[in-house]
């Protein structure tokens, strides 16, 4: 077997992120809840795709690569923070993204310019057209002496999700520490490479740990996800594959991809007004409304310690559309 250790990591992030008792909404649900705050990774605004990128850039620089492509949707975390490292590394960043209708330079498209990166935009919503293009410039970058690491969407390869294996001990260490024991770790699911880690984390660590994974989305994750298992057991070495029978993921995508509800609203709302942290409308608003459902209905009775990944999107909250009638629409008036 192979060591997490054994892969270069690029020096990125702050760790051990915090893992912190929510003290109120503990009070409230007669659970022990707890949050890893992984929206506080150390990078730009924080989230789960510094860890992924500290592997994916560290095998970029161990290649010698100058330039870094990847991609995502016009508001992709993962597109803004793969900018973010490639500055703090002296690597240079082209995000190609799906425009999808989106026209203005708000929440992380905004943050793409003020981190100059090289961002264009495509009206497709076929990633294999932008994936053909990313191979087109590497060749033509070649040509010019440049080497190009292409990263594909969310991260979301094995050596990626390293980082999430890495996450989970972490998480683990912390607990012990404060003397507890996880039930189960809850993390949104977008691209899948943030929960396969967590599940391989727990499969290596600690097998009694359920991990749930809440679907922000409409894909097979089932398949992706044990695909990515088998994968991340494959880098490492691993004497047994790994099986798919810890994989627990369920769909609370709502609406749809990107778009925010009333009970992922809500979600945000109570998160912000028990706890004062800020969860995001599209990745971590629809894990927790669904873990909230869950506490509201009793279903997780048998279960004490729950551990909430806070995956980070902080950007998000910037390009987010309130309706006209929401309690967040504060007006200004003047007393
Ligand atoms: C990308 C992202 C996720 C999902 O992680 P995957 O590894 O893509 O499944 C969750 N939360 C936030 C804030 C993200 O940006």
């Amino acid at each position: 077997m192979r060591l997490l250790s054994d892969f270069p990591q690029a020096p990125l992030g702050c760790f051990p992120t915090p893992l912190q008792r929510l003290s109120n909404l503990s009070d409230l649900f007669g659970k022990e809840l707890y949050i890893k705050r992984d929206d506080m990774t150390g990078v730009g605004l924080g989230g789960n795709k510094v860890r992924k990128l500290a592997f994916l850039l560290g095998d970029a620089q161990q290649k010698g690569a100058t330039v870094v492509m990847t991609t995502g949707g016009a508001q992709s975390n993962h597109a803004m923070l793969t900018a973010a490292c490639c500055n703090r590394l002296g690597m240079k960043a082209q995000l190609l993204l799906k425009r999808r209708g989106v026209s203005d330079p708000v929440g992380n498209v905004y943050l793409d310019g003020l981190l100059g990166a090289q961002v264009d935009f495509f009206d497709t919503d076929d990633y294999g057209v932008i994936y053909e293009e990313m191979s087109r410039r590497k060749t033509a970058l070649a040509e010019a002496g440049e080497w190009a690491y292409e990263i594909p969407l969310g991260g979301s390869t094995a050596l990626g999700a390293l980082g999430y294996v890495e996450c989970f001990r972490e998480t683990l260490a912390q607990c012990a520490h404060l003397g507890i024991h996880p039930d189960r770790i809850v993390s949104a699911v977008g691209s899948g490479g943030t929960y396969a880690g967590l599940c391989v984390g727990a499969d290596l660590f600690a097998p009694d740990v359920r991990v749930t994974g809440v679907a922000v989305d409409r894909a097979p994750f089932h398949q992706i996800c044990a695909q990515l298992k088998a994968e991340i057991g494959g880098l490492l070495e691993l004497e047994q594959p790994l099986g798919d029978d810890n994989l627990e993921i369920y769909d609370n995508a709502g609406l749809g991809y990107g778009i925010p509800g009333p009970a992922e609203r809500e979600a945000l709302e109570l998160m912000a007004r028990q706890e004062g942290i800020f969860l995001d409308p599209v990745y971590t608003g629809k894990a927790f409304s669904w873990l909230l459902a869950q506490l509201r209905s009793g279903a997780l009775a048998e279960e004490q310690t729950i551990v909430f990944l806070h995956s980070g999107g902080a950007g998000g909250l910037f390009a987010i559309d309130l309706p006209e009638n929401s309690p967040c629409n504060l007006e200004i008036g003047v007393v």
